[in-house]
């Protein structure tokens, strides 16, 4: 029983046991490394926010970009998967995400200043920040600074970020003041009631890649993807596919009238502007 001890595992927060094993012990080291990396990482200047166009299907124009982030770690590129939920529970993720919101609104706002026409950034929400006491003020005091209009400026959150209906309620009402855009990513994954997405104040649907993958194999997600098309243009929403790999996918979303389309079959997300020899950069998009 000697491996079957309890013991704290303090930096995964107070008052959460785990039963013990080497395997688990592994991984938390692991996790604690990358926390004490990712405190210097913001003043090293190790994050870069990339950039994935978003295009119009129906005129095949690009209508928007989203801001994902990168952390250019010194022995290569971290994918955002391996530490965002480390900056969620940290609470890393209320600065990193003001530099997030305000490095995005900088960079739209550098573009119009350059002379390309306007196209709108989403910028991803993570819970904490949704329901961080100042999001209201730092998003305002964020546009007014960068000088960005707020119809430009468009934030995606997730279903399960709305299960306090009633406060989610009324931030989103606040940000719709402001005049934000508001979308759920990965719609379909996870719990929505359609009596909230008619009452919340929201803007757009992103379809979760997954079932994008398989709309044009398989009988069930195709249903789920038409379905969800229909339901959100009743509600008077846009809808947008996230994952779109290839034409036949495309053509499947033209044909059912999907709004608007984001994936590998367009670009990759790709720095802001090309520097050296790999200059592929989103301002390639850009035309003046
Ligand atoms: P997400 O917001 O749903 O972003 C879409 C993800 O799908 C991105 O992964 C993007 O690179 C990837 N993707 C785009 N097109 C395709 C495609 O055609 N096929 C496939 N298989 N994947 C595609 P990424 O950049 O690794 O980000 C993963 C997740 O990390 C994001 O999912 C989002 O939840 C989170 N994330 C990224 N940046 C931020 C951020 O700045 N703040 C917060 N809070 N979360 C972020
Ligand atoms: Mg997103
Ligand atoms: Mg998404
Ligand atoms: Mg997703």
């Amino acid at each position: 029983k000697a491996d079957i001890a309890m013991y704290k595992a303090k930096e995964l927060g107070k008052n959460n046991y785990y039963l013990y094993n080497p395997m688990l012990e592994k991984e938390s080291y692991e996790k604690l490394k990358i926390q004490n990396e990712l405190y210097k990482a913001l003043e090293a200047e190790q994050f870069i926010l990339y950039y994935q166009p978003k295009i119009d299907i129906a005129s095949k124009q690009l209508v928007g970009v989203e801001a994902l982030l990168r952390w250019q770690h010194p022995k290569g590129m971290v994918p955002p998967m391996k530490f965002i939920s480390i900056l969620e529970e940290t609470g890393l993720i209320i600065p990193i995400g003001e530099w997030i919101l305000r490095e995005a609104c900088r960079q739209n706002k550098s573009w119009q200043d350059q002379g390309y026409p306007p196209i709108s950034i989403s910028v991803n929400l993570s819970t904490r920040q949704f329901y961080q006491q100042n999001l209201i003020s730092m998003v305002s005091s964020i546009l007014a600074e960068t000088g960005m209009s707020a119809k430009y400026l468009e934030l995606e959150i997730t279903e399960s970020m709305t299960m306090d209906v009633d406060l989610a309620s009324n931030i989103l009402h606040e940000l719709k003041e402001l005049g934000v855009k508001v979308s759920i990513d990965d719609f379909g994954t996870g719990y929505s009631s359609l009596y909230y997405l008619k009452k919340f104040p929201i803007d757009g649907l992103k379809i979760d890649k997954s079932f994008i993958q398989d709309i044009t194999t398989s009988h069930s997600d195709s249903n789920i993807v038409t379905t969800i098309i229909d339901m959100a243009h009743h509600l008077g929403l846009r809808v947008i596919a996230e994952g779109v790999e290839t034409t036949e996918q495309l053509q499947f979303l033209e044909d059912n009238h999907c709004d608007e389309a984001q994936g590998y079959l367009f670009s990759p997300p790709l720095p802001a502007n090309g520097s050296g020899h790999d200059s592929k950069s989103i301002e390639a998009f850009l035309k003046k």
